[in-house]
């Protein structure tokens, strides 16, 4: 089995590649037409402990950051085909007394309200967790060995959802192209789930540059696109659920002729 999981930051209609409405909804058409159907992580998590089949055509659609265009514009977009995704929650904007900012700082975009939030989990999306701050996780870790500040960026995190949502996330995404040895510790004994990001094949891992293929233990060639190992970009039985990937839709399945590919590479095996 081999199951495509893409990712986005929601609708970003300016800069390169940029990703419009009427782009995710010839993305989602496509999707629709090969007949897949999205699963959201407890579905995952369920297919792993052999409690539930998955539809034959399985697909995750990935959110990171809780944009206010997430509930609106692609939440409307996926349900036009039945389908849902899953939201990975940065808590910055929501904690105003937190000592660390966003990178890009904490009012340059439009934040979903909490009862969006629970919104979208109501119709049965899942909302994951994605640090309070987004620190670069490879930097972190130089910059404080001890773990404390990660520690306190999943914590606080996952205490502000709760107060809010009334529940502790399950999943987490790492944040950029950044990870860490102390972090993916850390992930491990709070969440089921750790998610990736592939906008290449690089990556930074304590403080180095390394290969994605390397980190999730891939062999093979990166591809001529400039990613990984086309065997890297899917969920499979044997992915490591700490090291999931996700393919970022400005990236290297920005053009529907190459999002179509990444579908029916998923068809060829399952
Ligand atoms: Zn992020």
């Amino acid at each position: 089995m081999r199951i495509p999981i893409t990712m986005c930051h929601g609708i970003r209609d300016y800069g390169e590649n940029p990703l419009t409405v009427k782009l995710l909804r010839t993305f989602l058409s496509i999707a629709a037409d090969l007949g897949f159907e999205s699963i959201n992580y407890d579905d995952l998590a369920a297919w792993r402990l052999g409690e539930k089949k998955l539809p034959d055509r399985p697909i995750m659609f990935d959110f990171d950051h809780p944009f206010k265009n997430l509930r609106y514009e692609c939440h409307n977009a996926l349900s036009a085909h039945g389908f849902v995704g899953n939201a990975f929650v940065y808590t910055r904007p929501y904690d105003e007394t937190y000592d660390r900012d966003l990178p890009w700082g904490n009012d340059q975009y439009e934040h979903m309200t909490w009862e969006e939030i629970a919104e979208l989990r109501e119709e049965g999306w899942t909302i994951g967790a994605h640090t309070v701050s987004h620190p670069n996780l490879s930097e972190l870790s130089l910059i404080d060995p001890t773990g404390d500040r990660i520690r306190e960026e999943l914590d606080r995190c996952n205490q502000v959802i709760r107060d809010n949502l009334g529940f502790m996330p399950q999943e987490f995404a790492f944040t950029g192209t950044s990870w860490s040895s102390i972090a993916e510790a850390e992930v491990k004994k709070r969440y089921r789930f750790g998610r990736l990001w592939i906008i290449g094949s690089e990556y930074k891992v304590d403080g180095q540059s390394m290969r994605y293929a390397e980190l999730v233990k891939v062999d093979g060639l990166d591809e001529p696109d400039g990613g990984p190992p086309v065997a890297a970009r899917y969920i499979t039985e044997t992915s490591d659920p700490y090291r999931l990937p996700s393919m970022e839709l400005q990236y290297l399945l920005h053009e529907p002729s190459e999002f179509r590919a990444y579908l029916e590479g998923a068809l060829s095996s399952n």
